[in-house]
């Protein structure tokens, strides 16, 4: 395959955009090599500035559950543009979409848009804070949930139980109030909230974790959290951004059978258009503004263009609840084939999956935290992902990230896609 415009383009981005991308795992760092860029997509297969051709194993990072260019997404958004695209204004889209929302998730009465996860989640806390009084959070290390300052931080060392900033700019005076814990550890939980009674307004996690590659919380995991959650008073936040609408009409609450007092949304709800949402019980949301004092605004939050994506890719969902029969089918098939050209090979590897949710790590440790999803062995997932991406198949630039399967994929294309590892192991 030849790149010759995309390595161009990137060069040229480089001179005004920092890096030459708008977020940075599209600069292809951890895999190295010219970021490809894309000029179009349909359906499964996504179209780069060279003319080649890819089957499309991130769908966005999420949001085109339905495929690219699905007719009824391009309509909604084309039929609304029409009459103006922002107005500052309530419109009744706005309405439409939070009752459709609503309507399919559980035990969350109210719920407010965004324009991205990170707000979603950053909204989430402070409303979290706001509502309990209290100053404190748990997150879990390898979880991610957006950019806000009280995200980046990282696991203190030694004695400390509290974190400490993972980016420059975020202040020791911010990571004091988050404390880290383990993926999948219960016990350190507990401990977390021994040592900080009363101090703790929520436990943030993502209830399957998509940012470390997939992780499935072990069996009782998410159920102890919510136990420990109510015994203590503190708030559980689902971030359900990657999961919500995907793992199942309800999300990750529907499939494991816990509900939150807050959950976070964003990517599927927005059906390609930046959306973030975060919904609570009416206890909850009445604390947030201009109801309650708890301070929440946007310029752009409940666009109407957004809106209509999210309704109509929201609506598909609904009616056509078969997709994620349909997804889970397709991906235990990929999931499958995988383990059996992997097994014809002297590699070590895990194969995590939910539903349409996959990861792929050369390791022989499960992969159940950051700390054994680190394990893996990034030099052979460069070669698999520079591989595979010759091939025509384009993976997620990261061992950290998760594949997510969309509605429009083909058995044909999984079974295209097997040949092209089949023939990329051949090379190891
Ligand atoms: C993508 C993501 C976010 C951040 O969403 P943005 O729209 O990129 O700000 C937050 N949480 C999780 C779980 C995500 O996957």
């Amino acid at each position: 395959m030849i790149y010759k415009r995309s390595s161009e383009l990137f060069k040229t981005a480089k001179d005004y955009i920092p890096g030459g991308v708008n977020s940075p795992v599209r600069a292809f760092k951890s895999v190295g090599g010219t970021p490809i860029f894309a000029s179009e997509a349909l359906g499964a297969y996504v179209y780069d500035e060279d003319g080649n051709k890819y089957i499309d194993y991130i769908s966005s990072w999420g949001p085109m559950i339905l495929g690219h260019a699905h007719k009824k997404v391009i309509n909604a958004i084309s039929e609304t543009a029409k009459k103006g695209t922002s107005f500052g204004m309530p419109t009744s889209l706005e309405t439409d979409l939070a009752k459709l929302a609503l309507s399919m998730v559980s035990g969350m009465d109210k719920i407010r848009f965004v324009n991205s996860g990170t707000e979603a989640c950053m909204s989430a806390i402070r409303l979290a804070r706001g509502f309990t009084k209290k100053d404190k959070i748990v997150k879990f290390s390898g979880c991610y949930h957006g950019h806000s300052d009280s995200f980046l931080i990282q696991a203190g060392s030694g004695v400390v139980t509290f974190g400490t900033p993972n980016s420059p700019g975020v202040t020791q005076g911010t990571a004091k109030d988050t404390l880290i814990a383990p993926y999948n550890n219960l016990k350190f939980v507990e401990r977390l909230i021994e040592n900080n009674i009363n101090e703790i307004a929520a436990i943030i996690i993502e209830p399957v974790a998509g940012n470390m590659g997939c992780i499935v919380p072990k069996d009782g995991f998410i159920e102890g959290l919510r136990v420990l959650c109510d015994k203590n008073d503190i708030l559980l936040i689902f971030d359900e951004v990657m999961t919500g609408f995907r793992l199942a009409c309800g999300g990750a609450q529907e499939l494991l059978g816990v509900n939150a007092d807050i959950v976070t949304y964003g990517k599927v709800i927005g059906g390609g258009l930046p959306v973030g949402a975060f919904a609570s019980r009416n206890e909850i949301m009445k604390e947030l503004s201009p109801e309650g004092s708890v301070y929440q605004a946007g310029t752009l939050s409940g666009n109407p263009l957004a809106m209509s994506a999210g309704i109509a890719t929201l609506t598909e969902l609904k009616e056509n609840n078969g997709i994620y029969k349909s997804l889970e089918e397709k991906s235990l098939y990929l999931e499958k084939e995988m383990i059996k050209v992997l097994e014809k090979t002297s590699l070590d590897f895990k194969i995590n999956r939910l539903g349409s949710m996959i990861s792929l790590h050369f390791t022989s440790d499960d992969v159940i935290d950051f700390e054994t999803a680190q394990k893996g062995n990034n030099d052979k997932f460069k070669k698999y992902f520079h591989g595979m991406l010759k091939e025509g198949i384009y993976l997620p630039p990261s061992a950290f990230e998760s594949y997510f399967l969309n509605d429009a994929l083909s058995y044909s294309d999984i079974d295209f896609t097997i040949n092209a590892l089949t023939k990329v192991l051949k090379s190891f």
